[in-house]
């Protein structure tokens, strides 16, 4: 593999995980000590209330390929990797999380497909350890259905942990919507992708951050930014009922008409009003889910703030390099 000129660009968040994070660096370490290319590796400090941030600095004391960045608060793995990309300077990028969940071994295999020409490679588990059987099913559904509804298609049993090429960065960078939806951002942009197989092991140590109501939510951000479906199933449902309302008025007045039955009792109404009301809420609350999401998208507010960015000692030196030979400050230098 001849990569030594190419530099690749590690983003890793990291959100209270005191307990594996020395074990994720050396491994991770080991791994690039077999490559032949440069690395920086950016760990973004979800706003951590453990030990976590300290250890990153340790790192960055003693390896000169570390950046550290903090965000003000704590915002979500996907607003973390946003920052971590867009503080990347690699020819490449890639996405791993810091509990050793994503095996840093695939890293190689992720760079000889990229070098193969892929743009997007990521890691597909074939397996999922350490879930439970009620985690699998639902993650399974959830896959298909998303499938069906939108018209991206998202790789089921992908995670987050790939490898990004510069053009796919850039790619995803453009899409500055607030609710971030990133698998389905990694399929939508196109370009070549490639999967490489793996198994997912459980979680080195530590606690997921992750329980079903999140779970939930995060299916619902799936669908609703990437589907408007939901919306066209309320109509097609308002019709189904018009429908059947209007078959039953031809029923009820040929019953008056010919027979001259007086009018049904009030069961029948009460069960139509609630039917016909429930449908309506639902309807408003499928509507006021988008609303909602229209709604934080025209704030346009940022998607995250810094408290403390701390560049990798190698960018600022190639800062440093590249100020003095053209004697201009390099967009590209922060
Ligand atoms: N993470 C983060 N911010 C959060 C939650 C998680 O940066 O608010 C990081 C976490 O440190 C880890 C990765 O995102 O590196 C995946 O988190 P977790 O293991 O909890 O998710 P799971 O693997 O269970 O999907
Ligand atoms: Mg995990």
């Amino acid at each position: 593999m001849k990569t030594e000129n190419d530099l690749i660009s590690i983003i890793a968040p990291v959100f209270n995980e005191e307990t594996v994070l020395e074990a994720f660096y050396q491994q991770l370490s080991s791994t690039l000590a077999g490559i032949n290319a440069r690395f920086e590796i950016i760990f973004i400090d979800d706003s951590s209330n453990d030990n976590s941030l300290k250890l990153l600095y340790e790192f960055q004391q003693s390896d000169p390929r570390v950046a550290v960045i903090e965000l003000s608060r704590n915002f979500g793995k996907e607003i973390a990797l946003t920052a971590g990309l867009d503080h990347s300077h690699g020819d490449a990028v890639i996405i791993i999380d810091t509990d050793l969940q994503d095996p840093p071994e695939l890293i190689p295999d992720f760079i000889r497909e990229w070098k193969n020409g892929y743009d997007v490679v990521y890691a597909q588990r074939t397996s999922r350890r350490g879930d439970s059987w009620f985690k699998k099913v639902t993650a399974h559904q959830f896959y298909r259905l998303i499938k069906r509804v939108s018209n991206t298609d998202i790789p089921e049993d992908t995670g987050d942990f790939r490898l990004l090429s510069r053009r796919a960065v850039d790619a995803i960078s453009q899409l500055r919507e607030r609710h971030r939806f990133m698998k389905g951002m990694f399929a939508w942009i196109g370009y070549p992708q490639k999967a490489i197989p793996y198994q997912r092991q459980p979680r080195h140590a530590g606690q997921t951050k992750w329980n079903y109501w999140k779970l939930w939510n995060f299916a619902l951000e799936g669908i609703t930014s990437f589907s408007t479906a939901p919306l066209r199933l309320a109509t097609y449902f308002g019709l189904l009922v018009a429908f059947g309302a209007f078959v039953y008025g031809g029923y009820i007045i040929y019953d008056t008409l010919v027979w001259g039955n007086p009018v049904p009792g009030y069961p029948s109404l009460m069960v139509v009003i609630l039917f016909l009301g429930g449908i309506q809420l639902i309807g408003i609350g499928i509507i006021g889910e988008y609303l909602g999401r229209l709604f934080y998208e025209s704030k346009q507010r940022p998607l995250y703030l810094i408290k403390s960015y701390q560049p990798s000692a190698d960018s600022a030196a190639r800062a440093e390099a590249t100020r003095s030979i053209t004697g201009v400050h390099s967009p590209g230098s922060d």
